[in-house]
């Protein structure tokens, strides 16, 4: 089987009938670079910075940020690259921001919350990626989008310190995809509004699955509500894919669900376009979605969406697919 699937790493991933989508891997720093190009990846899906950040007893550099996604995007050679701003927060600390502990860290201070009152400190990355942009495809994403007045006022950030790069002669790429992960219900449900102002959606299943459930991902007790074929969380996926092909934008994933076998299935059926997961992950995908039609993946997603519980959905996998 391995060796099946070492035959597919330079292809493009395509069902049966010829519906291309892409396979990008999850990364967390440059040095994962080499691994996804080894196991076929067509991009990145989703950067991680805020390992950047971690480990460490003070904020990075412009500098050293730069130099991170630069050679992120080199190496990738004009492959896409999304690379999310800072995460921190949630299971995610970074001790030297002395920030208070808080009763529910998964909703609290986090995330683009915190980047949206750090302003410095977000500036800072936001130059640094604008920077890096002339050395790649690079596409920007926001995380833990709640409110479209988040999302603007995020990319009014961007957008001014953009200008001022160019004031200063800076170069910088031109249209720069803006996206947003999509993994707080409230933005699922108005995935149609946002999806006239975002380039993209890439939606995180990690924290939508905990958020549309009520059950933190963390806690072992109740880890049987963390259910990604749960018709709910299948219904807010496609809400998501819909609305952004209705603006003729694209729909990726980059929770662990894009990569899980179960799911693929049900996924392309829905018209994701684009499936970021671990590297290692890849190759078997790609054997995999070879393998499927897109139209009979259509009328078995729109099967799923009718039933009542995770069993009725697994079961109905196992018959058509496995
Ligand atoms: C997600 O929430 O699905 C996601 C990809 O982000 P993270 O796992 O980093 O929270
Ligand atoms: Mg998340």
């Amino acid at each position: 089987q391995k060796a099946e699937w070492a035959l597919l790493k330079d292809e493009a991933t395509k069902t049966r009938d010829g519906k291309h989508v892409e396979l990008a891997a999850n990364i967390g720093s440059p040095q994962d670079v080499d691994n996804v190009l080894a196991n076929g990846g067509e991009g990145v899906g989703l950067y991680r910075t805020e390992f950047l950040y971690m480990e460490r007893s003070q904020l990075p550099t412009e500098d050293e940020q730069f130099e991170a996604y630069k050679s992120v995007l080199e190496k990738m050679k004009g492959k896409p690259v999304v690379v999310r701003t800072l995460d921190i927060g949630g299971d995610k600390q970074l001790p030297y921001l002395n920030l208070p502990s808080e009763m529910n860290p998964f909703l609290g201070f986090r995330a683009i919350r915190l980047c949206l009152e750090e302003q410095e400190m977000f500036r800072t990355q936001l130059r640094a990626l604008l920077r890096a942009s002339a050395f790649g495809n690079l596409k920007i994403m926001f995380p833990m989008i709640a409110t479209i007045d988040e999302f603007r006022a995020a990319k009014a950030l961007l957008e001014e310190e953009k200008a001022t790069l160019l004031e200063n002669g800076v170069e910088v790429a031109d249209g720069i995809e803006i996206g947003i992960m999509v993994e707080i219900p409230s933005t699922a449900v108005l995935a149609d509004q946002f999806a006239k102002e975002v380039d993209f959606f890439s939606i995180g299943t990690n924290d939508l699955i905990q958020y549309t459930m009520a059950a933190d991902r963390m806690n072992e007790r109740v880890s049987y509500l963390y259910q990604p074929y749960n018709p709910a969380i299948l219904r807010l996926v496609k809400m998501v894919i819909d609305a952004a092909h209705k603006e003729g934008k694209w729909a990726g994933m980059c929770g662990e669900m894009a990569g899980d076998e179960i799911a693929i299935p049900i996924l392309l059926g829905l018209g994701l376009n684009e499936f970021s997961m671990s590297a290692s992950s890849i190759l078997k995908a790609r054997s995999l979605i070879k393998k499927l039609d897109q139209n009979e993946m259509k009328q078995l997603a729109e099967d799923a969406l009718r039933l009542q519980t995770v069993n009725e959905v697994m079961e109905l996998i196992h018959n058509k697919i496995m």
